[in-house]
């Protein structure tokens, strides 16, 4: 019996060890796109992107203030703040879920801000922790904690000034996924745009040792229910979800259609301000409508 035990220690060391070393391969492959700069730009209506190359983070500019939408790793965090012109202006910062890769910057920005930090009910323990869930002694999966304001579930809704974003509770990739709703103005139409939080299986455990207890359940009630949802706008955490390098460079040489008289869609930020100089500052921008439903477009 002792040496069945012995030997079941031996395994589960074996295991430990081979997805810490796991997740270093992952971390090491993806993290230079993760901090790569990208130039911020004008997606939408009154929505921005601020991310870098390879995660996506998003403003939200209401007659009453920015929504900041989700951050990077850490160490991006300055790279991020440089893609915000004013970030004084930052009165919420709303999480996707909780995730180091979108979470680094939370805590930094809400202390130099004072926004609110809103976010799924169930991931508040795991952003005031730090940590990754079922994982959560794991430094290279761990993030600066921060303290939430305010958790959502199914169907709340934040207002800041004009504009408004309900929650959709999308659990699985973390037990708190929200994927937030929200309509903006395209010229004389209503887009619904959809902040989509994740559905990708990422570093969680599905079986054996679950990542959290229900997790399955989680994810295939998700799946029911965002394939009922038909966004005019479907954008995501990662920017490869939907595409966004290419659309961006359809935009750049005309492919897609451009806006070029409404100045409420002009940029928000100064081109000295941004981390890239081979834009076309001033260039106000908007994706179509998509052609199907399907089709997930910026
Ligand atoms: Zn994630
Ligand atoms: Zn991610």
């Amino acid at each position: 019996m002792r040496t069945r035990v012995a030997a079941l220690c031996a395994l589960a060391l074996i295991v430990t060890g081979v997805q810490a070393q796991t997740v270093k391969n992952f971390l090491a492959a993806v993290t230079q796109k993760w901090t790569a700069p990208f130039e911020p730009f004008h997606l939408i209506g009154n929505i921005y992107y601020v991310g870098t190359d390879g995660i996506a983070a998003y403003i939200i500019k209401t007659s009453q203030g920015l929504i900041l939408m989700d951050t990077a790793l850490e160490q991006s965090t300055g790279l991020i703040k440089g893609n915000i012109a004013k970030l004084g202006d930052i009165k919420y910062i709303l999480n996707t879920h909780a995730h180091f890769d979108h979470t680094g910057g939370f805590a930094e920005i809400k202390k130099e801000t004072g926004a609110q930090l809103v976010a799924g009910e169930r991931d508040k323990p795991l952003l005031e922790g730090g940590y990754y869930p079922g994982d959560e002694s794991n430094k290279d999966l761990s993030f600066p904690p921060v303290k939430v304001d305010r958790t959502v579930r199914e169907g709340d809704k934040v207002t800041l000034g004009d504009t408004t974003l309900i929650a959709h509770s999308t659990p699985g990739h973390t037990p708190g996924c929200t994927s937030w709703e929200m309509t903006v103005k395209d010229g004389s139409q209503d887009r619904d745009v959809l902040f989509f939080c994740s559905g990708t299986v990422a570093l969680n455990r599905l079986v054996g040792h679950p990542t959290y207890p229900g997790i399955v359940d989680d994810y295939r009630s998700t799946f029911a229910k965002v394939k009922a949802m038909k966004p005019d706008v479907l954008l995501g955490p990662h920017p490869e979800v939907y595409g966004m390098q290419e659309k961006r460079a359809q935009m750049k040489d005309g492919r897609r259609t451009h806006s070029s008289s409404r100045a409420s869609l002009r940029p928000m930020w100064p081109a000295s301000n941004r981390t890239s100089t081979n834009s076309s500052p001033g260039k106000p921008l908007r994706f179509t409508r998509p052609i199907s439903g399907d089709v997930p477009q910026v």
